[in-house]
């Protein structure tokens, strides 16, 4: 018999596991029945300030399907996806959000791809983002066209974690284990056969989103940083222009004065100058260091997770 897992991370999420269990139940059990599988509900506990533990537990001790692992403290949505990654042991295994977004009716058509037309994964996209602030989605669409545009990987636009995969992508997916994880890039770099299937965004079931605009920034920064280092030559080019610039103008100015003299004036635009020249020269340290601060992190060799307690 094969085992289908669900890994659900869940940050301060005590009304929507009711809802999220529910639904996903008559999903999970109709699956069991009609293609002969057992399943697994494996809920992430990522250091939540409310009830959700005690949640998932009353859950656990209901149904022997959900399990659970509880983080020390609030990781991130990305290491609750690994830490469920690493301890599910299914043969197909899901990533779903607690929030109802990610419509657990999918499942079946999913699964059905997975077995019938050999895909290593079935992947989930919003083709809109009604229900979203639109300054949000500016600059999601905006991140989306300057990742594709400067890393190699193929990040689609709208793509959410919600996906199926086989073990064997699992495997490779837990075999990197690198601190700075951006799991839409991750699923894309380990490569296989992967179909996308396409559904209109759905809004919050209870609760409301984790994801401040400035955490999003922050976690698009990490996007980039982690899949190119385009911004990196960017810096070196620009200063190599600059140079250039630099001794057109030496020039110039020499020939000028030798030719006319030089009557003092110009002061604005030289302040104009160094303003800018400073400027492009911080953001260039600025880039520099965001890559030495990603590889110091990296270097230390931190546990992505720290698990408090799990189920048995
Ligand atoms: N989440 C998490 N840790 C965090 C933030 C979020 O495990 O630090 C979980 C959250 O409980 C939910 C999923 O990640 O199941 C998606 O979060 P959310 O719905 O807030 O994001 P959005 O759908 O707004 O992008
Ligand atoms: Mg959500």
């Amino acid at each position: 018999m094969k085992k289908l897992s669900i890994v659900v991370p869940c940050f301060n999420e005590e009304e929507a596991i009711p809802l999220f269990y529910n639904e996903v139940k008559k999903i999970v059990t109709l699956l069991e029945k009609k293609y002969n599988l057992s399943t697994e509900l494996m809920f992430i506990n990522d250091g939540s300030k409310d009830d959700t533990l005690r949640v998932i537990k009353e859950y656990n001790k209901l149904d022997d399907r959900v399990k659970y692992i509880s983080f020390s403290r609030n990781f991130g949505k990305e290491a609750a996806i690994f830490a469920g990654l690493e301890s599910v042991i299914g043969d197909y295994i899901a990533i779903m959000d607690v929030d109802l977004q990610d419509p657990p009716e999918l499942l079946e058509e999913m699964y059905l791809e997975i077995i019938n037309n050999n895909f290593d994964c079935v992947a989930t996209r919003r083709v809109n983002r009604k229900g979203e602030p639109p300054i949000r989605s500016f600059f999601a669409r905006c991140f989306y066209k300057l990742i594709n545009k400067m890393s190699k990987i193929e990040i689609v636009d709208g793509a959410r974690d919600y996906r199926l995969m086989k073990r064997q992508m699992v495997d490779s997916i837990i075999e990197i284990r690198e601190y700075n994880r951006f799991s839409k890039g991750i699923f894309s770099w380990v490569g296989f056969q992967t179909k996308w299937l396409e559904y209109k965004n759905v809004e919050r079931a209870a609760g409301e989103t984790k994801w401040s605009f400035w955490k999003l920034f922050l976690y698009s920064l990490d996007g980039i940083v982690a899949y190119t280092t385009v911004p990196l030559s960017i810096a070196s080019v620009s200063g190599f222009l600059f140079c250039i610039i630099a001794i057109v103008m030496i020039i110039f100015v020499v020939v000028k004065t030798l030719v006319w003299g030089e009557p003092v004036a110009g002061y604005p635009s030289i302040i104009c100058f160094l303003f800018l020249i400073g400027g492009i020269q911080l953001f260039c340290i600025g880039i520099l260091g965001e890559y030495l601060a990603k590889t110091y992190l990296e270097t230390k060799k931190r546990p992505i997770y720290i698990i408090k307690e799990r189920s048995n």
